[in-house]
């Protein structure tokens, strides 16, 4: 069937879409990022309402009620049906949007209006379908297109909503087009929604009518929205006449381009020809993602573009391209798609740059794992298993780069399937590997530091004046060896020229935050001068690439090292009330400063007394509050000397140092610190501690962590008394009062007790028995501890007499204890006590023993108290003389 319609290229459909839309007061809105702006929940723009929904939720105002958009998308989901006629990862979505404005019958007459009047298509042709609960949709696509019912067809897929959530949702009408039987399957049944290439989905029209609610309860939004999907790809397959999107002119040139750089023809070979398909979808997807700022990564969409760029490369070596054959293709998207996404040509170097690194990254390694994987596969053939053991699926993955998705497809290929949870289970116990072993051995790359100082001489340090800044990086070390580059997600030890970032030394920890680069981010962890005028940052590249010579721009966390700051001005400020109040013999001996809190050592020959803490503390407060200026010199030391600077003991200081004055306090000093003292904002002793002799401890928060530490306090007194049901200010009395009444409770318990015990003793004497003429008791009793049972075993004996022996068990919460009383008399007649526990409490499974007359033991074997207390009478037997 041929018909004429309009040969439109795809930039002039983009064009008459949104002039149309334009006309019908529409506001255009320009695409947004493929990177969604506030919604972590997705990691990729999937449509073109995806900019729409904080209008539609009425979380934000929209810039009219009518917009139009033609918005870049991205499906991983259909990364899998790229290759068919019509199934692309990146595609661009035409779409017109009403905000509680128009409804149905407009979004209707309008895509009627678009596709047979601005675009030509016949009508014959189109099919629309709707919903089997929608009745209005059939209603208007019969009055405004003249459709008859039974060429509507009602499918239960056109539906959209929050699936398994809450949100506004409704049903949809999806538009197909006729492309005729010779693109059909031929069943009889043949019809729109049939996943044959015969009807294609080209505009898919979400009326938004509905409120859900969490149990599926449906209630009728007051205000009804419209959300619709137009395919440019697609649209430009009918229009252009062509046999898949990839014939369009929006691909032509890119199918072209790489087939060219592999050598064949497309069009010849159906194997081929996919392989082109697949590598010219990503490619072009590729240069999108990295104009939008994704980089390679081994997380979230960072991880998208890494599997996707290597599939590429794989379905290249399918094709015979050994050499790195998408930074080559990228001009051509660029050039054919830079007229209406101008950010392509902006970000071109920096799109070839990141597509080439990761390109030369897997090509290193791709054969080598390929060949891998064939071996495994012919080795589980031969032992007819069709499963790839989870742990061979992960070393292809971390030594080969091969995402398990990839894995996965070479293994389909050949009908094998992969292990996933086991491939799981291999990164975790890898995380736990590598979250328990230290990245920063020192000493090791000590070689490598060497190298690179001597090389490029010490770092500039700009970090007193701010947080950030920008740098070059000149030195790259991985595992003790100096690299040229690293790509996420490498450890590295990473040196530039001059950084913001402070090196941890005089107590003060390193910094932490970022480093970045138009092509990667490296998180720093720790930073250290691990020799003299190194500055070296520590860390992991999350992102991207990094290079030599690449310029960076530093981000220091900033409330990190405001705290750490804080906490360094007030050890100051704390050493010098310290030698005020006790005298000059205090002398620091080391000190650490961490953002959470401060510590300081120092020589004193006694504790410090409550009252004292309390005075240091007052004086630091008032410094605070006085808010003295924080002033910095560089001076010889002699002079600083002079000025009665106070410095480490012991301590090797250079020809020039740097002097750290604050109100009274002044010190020699690298640190970073307070404008003004007002900043440490509160100061509060937590410890005073020994920590050798003659060494104390002082443990003290500031500003943020003072803050929390009294909020803390002040809740706990504010629980403890409603538990007390008092007042915190009545809460010590009622301690005290509880206290007392508590000591009493348990006097009076313990005199109970006793009486209680007292009363058993008769009871207990008369299951006395006669052993070869000695009177025993051997018996269980109710005792609450092991104190009654032992007053318990005398008081028996006396009940009883005359001379005898008495062994009491008592039955514990997890044990049995045992009291062993024999009479003076006996013990001279071979029975003891003490041997006699021992007997027993072996028995119970413990053990027993002490003095002839009296002896204790246990054991927790409750099950064998009747056989224990047996041995008793047996023992008595054969031991009496
Ligand atoms: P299909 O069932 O064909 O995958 P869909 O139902 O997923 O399409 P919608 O989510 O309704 O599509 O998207 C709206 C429009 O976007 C579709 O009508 C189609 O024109 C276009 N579209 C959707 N997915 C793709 C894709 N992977 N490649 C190219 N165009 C697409
Ligand atoms: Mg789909």
């Amino acid at each position: 069937m041929s018909v004429e319609i309009d040969k439109l290229t795809g930039a002039e459909i983009r064009e008459r879409f949104l002039r149309f839309f334009e006309k019908q007061g529409h506001t255009i809105m320009p695409s947004s990022s493929l990177v969604p702006r506030n919604d972590p929940t997705v990691l990729l723009t999937t449509a073109g309402m995806q900019q729409m929904i904080p209008f539609f939720l009425g979380r934000e105002t929209p810039p009219a009620s009518r917009l139009a958009s033609v918005q870049k998308c991205f499906r991983t989901t259909d990364i899998d049906a790229v290759g068919d006629e019509r199934h692309l990862t990146f595609f661009e979505m035409m779409g017109n949007f009403s905000v509680g404005d128009y409804f149905k019958r407009e979004a209707i007459t309008w895509a009627w209006e678009i596709l047979t009047k601005e675009l030509n298509l016949p009508a014959e042709l189109l099919y629309p379908t709707v919903h089997p609960d929608d009745d209005e949709a059939p209603q208007l696509w019969e009055e405004i297109a003249g459709k008859n019912r039974e060429s509507i067809t009602r499918l239960e897929d056109n539906w959209w909503g929050p699936p398994g959530a809450s949100g506004p949702c409704g049903p949809d009408s999806e538009i197909y087009y006729d492309r005729g039987v010779e693109h059909g399957c031929g069943r009889a049944d043949c019809a729109p929604g049939c996943e044959c290439e015969r009807f294609l989905e080209i505009w898919n029209l979400v009326f938004m009518q509905y409120f859900q609610d969490l149990d599926g309860n449906r209630t009728p939004l007051p205000r009804k929205n419209i959300d619709t999907g137009f395919g440019l790809e697609r649209i430009a397959l009918i229009l252009q006449g062509k046999e898949s999107v990839f014939d369009t002119d929006l691909f032509r040139p890119i199918i072209d381009k790489f087939a060219a750089l592999a050598g064949v023809t497309y069009g010849h070979d159906h194997k081929a020809d996919a392989s082109l398909r697949v590598i010219a979808d990503h490619g072009r997807a590729l240069v999108f993602l990295a104009a939008d700022g994704v980089l390679p990564s081994n997380e979230g969409r960072g991880y998208i573009f890494r599997r996707v760029l290597r599939r590429a490369v794989r379905h290249g070596k399918l094709l015979g391209l050994d050499k790195p054959f998408l930074a080559e293709a990228a001009d051509t998207v660029i050039d054919l798609l830079k007229g209406h996404y101008s950010e392509l040509a902006q970000q071109r170097d920096r799109i070839v740059e990141i597509l080439s690194f990761e390109e030369k990254k897997f090509g290193q390694t791709l054969s080598a794992g390929l060949f891998l994987l064939n071996n495994l596969l012919e080795d589980l053939q031969k032992q007819e298993k069709y499963t790839i053991p989870g742990d061979d699926a992960f070393k292809l993955y971390d030594t080969h780069g091969f995402p398990l998705e990839l894995t996965q497809e070479v293994a389909g290929e050949r009908d094998f399937t992969v292990d996933t949870p086991g491939f799981e289970r291999a990164m975790e116990r890898q995380q736990e590997r590598s979250r328990s072993t230290n990245v920063f051995v020192q000493g090791k790359d000590d070689p490598a530091l060497d190298a690179i100082l001597k090389r490029v001489g010490p770092t500039e340090f700009t970090g007193y004046q701010g947080v950030n800044g920008s740098g070059k990086i000149v030195g790259l070390v991985v595992d003790g060896q100096e690299v040229e580059m690293i790509s996420a997600p490498q450890s590295a030890l990473l040196i530039l020229d001059s950084t913001p970032f402070y090196a941890e030394s005089g107590g003060q920890v390193g910094d932490h935050g970022e480093i970045e680069s138009a092509l990667g981010m490296f998180q720093v962890q720790d930073t250290r001068k691990p020799i003299k005028g190194l500055i070296v940052h520590y860390g992991k590249i999350n992102e991207g690439y990094l290079r030599v010579g690449d310029s960076v721009q530093c981000d220091v966390i900033a409330h990190r090292r405001e705290d750490t700051m804080r906490n360094h001005s007030a050890t100051h400020l704390l050493h010098k009330a310290l030698r005020d109040l006790v005298g000059t013999s205090v002398e620091q001996r080391g000190s650490l400063v961490e953002p959470e809190r401060l510590r300081f050592d120092f020589t004193c020959p006694r504790p410090l007394t409550a009252a004292e803490l309390a005075h240091i503390d007052g004086q630091v407060n008032r410094w605070v509050r006085h808010n003295y200026p924080v002033t910095t010199r560089i001076m010889p030391i002699k002079e600083a000397r002079a000025t009665g600077a106070m410095a480490l003991f012991g301590e090797k200081y250079e020809e020039n140092v740097r002097v750290v004055s604050m109100g009274e306090s002044i010190e020699l000093c690298g640190g970073t610190h307070c404008a003004s003292t007002g900043q440490i904002g509160l100061y509060v002793t937590t410890q005073e501690t020994s920590v050798a002799a003659g060494i104390r401890r002082i443990e003290a928060l500031t500003g943020r962590g003072a803050e929390e530490h009294f909020r803390q306090r002040s809740a706990t007194v504010e629980r403890v008394s409603s538990k007390l049901q008092s007042q915190p200010d009545l809460l010590e009395s009622k301690v005290d009062q509880l206290v007392q009444d508590l000591a009493a409770a348990k006097r009076q318990i313990a005199q109970f007790q006793r009486e209680r015990a007292q009363q058993q003793t008769a009871t207990l004497a008369g299951q006395m028995h006669e052993v070869a003429g000695v009177p025993v008791v051997a018996t269980g009793v109710d005792v609450p501890d092991d104190k009654v049972i032992r007053e318990m075993g005398d008081m028996v004996l006396a009940k009883i007499g005359r001379p005898g022996v008495v062994v009491l068990a008592g039955l514990l919460d997890e044990r049995v204890s045992l009291q062993v009383s024999v009479s003076p008399e006996l013990t001279k007649r071979g029975l003891h006590a003490g041997k006699i526990a021992g007997v027993v409490g072996q028995k119970l499974g413990g053990k027993g023993g002490g003095r002839p007359e009296s002896a204790q033991g246990g054991g927790k074997d409750k099950d064998q108290l009747g056989a224990a207390l047996d041995l008793v009478t047996k023992f008595v037997k054969e031991n009496i003389q």
